[in-house]
């Protein structure tokens, strides 16, 4: 597939399912046929998954992006041949001071949920078009992803000013916000992807979803506390008509 349609998903789902290292191969930096040239793009995700393999203790070496264009194939027999040695020298995950292959299903399960919050934090520059590959190698560093992960934020629904007007759960791109007509909205943390959609979604006037970094988050509303008693239901709107109809 081309290159531009390369997901960090794909990456990280490669190493948990036990690949010891990923040769990703696109075309060479402006020469891409479409006008995408989502070859940049690779060369980005490929340089920021880097940078998380160091931070979460995975050699980075066992990701290797190269491009070339279709009539070498005598570059790419090479650059597959050393990427190999590369890894036997390497030998399966968890040797030459790695994370353990136990904790990395787990480091790059919490890595995979987080995609979309990195996505979207770094926007900018997995967008970028740098002149070189050699730019690419410091483009992030380690410090901006330690960073990155440490700032994750949460989101929470405030009880007290949630309207229940259910826009935030049609916006969750991952159905983690649990309501309905007149129920106070709840966040499922374990299901939140962190996107921050809701946080944009919830109305100005309501403001009821606030983003918490670096602390807790306060325990759900019970469900037998979650409805909401209407004063303009119809029935009070009938009441009140009534009431004012009286002399
Ligand atoms: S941040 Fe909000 S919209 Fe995004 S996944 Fe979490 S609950 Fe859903
Ligand atoms: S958008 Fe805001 S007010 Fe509406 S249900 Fe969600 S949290 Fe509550």
């Amino acid at each position: 597939m081309c290159s531009g349609r390369l997901d960090m998903a794909h990456i990280l789902r490669a190493f948990a399912k036990g690949a010891d290292g990923v040769f990703i191969g696109g075309c060479r930096l402006g020469e891409c046929n479409y006008i995408t040239h989502g070859n940049y793009h690779a060369m980005n995700l490929a340089s920021l998954c880097k940078k998380i393999f160091e931070h979460i203790g995975l050699n980075p070496q066992r990701l290797q992006i190269a491009l070339m264009s279709g009539g070498e194939g005598n570059l790419f027999a090479t650059v597959t041949d050393d990427f190999c040695k590369t890894i036997k020298e390497l030998g399966p995950i968890g040797q030459a001071g790695e994370i353990a292959p136990t904790q990395l299903g787990v480091a790059l399960a919490e890595v995979t949920r987080l995609v979309p919050y990195i996505k979207i934090a770094k926007h900018a520059k997995l967008t970028a078009r740098l002149g070189d590959t050699a730019d690419y190698e410091d483009h992030f560093s380690l410090e901006e992803i330690e960073r990155l992960l440490s700032e994750v934020a949460s989101y929470y629904i405030d009880p007290e000013k949630c309207k229940a007007c259910m826009i935030c759960s049609k916006s969750c791109p991952v159905e983690a916000i649990e309501g309905g007509k007149n129920l106070i909205h709840i966040i499922d943390q374990d299901k939140c992807i962190k996107c921050g959609t809701c946080l944009n979604a919830c109305p100005s006037r309501f403001g009821a979803i606030a983003k918490i970094v670096g602390g807790p988050v306060p325990p759900p509303l019970p469900v037998e506390k979650r409805t909401i008693l209407r004063s303009d239901s119809k029935a009070n709107k009938k009441n009140t008509s009534t009431e004012r109809a009286l002399p």
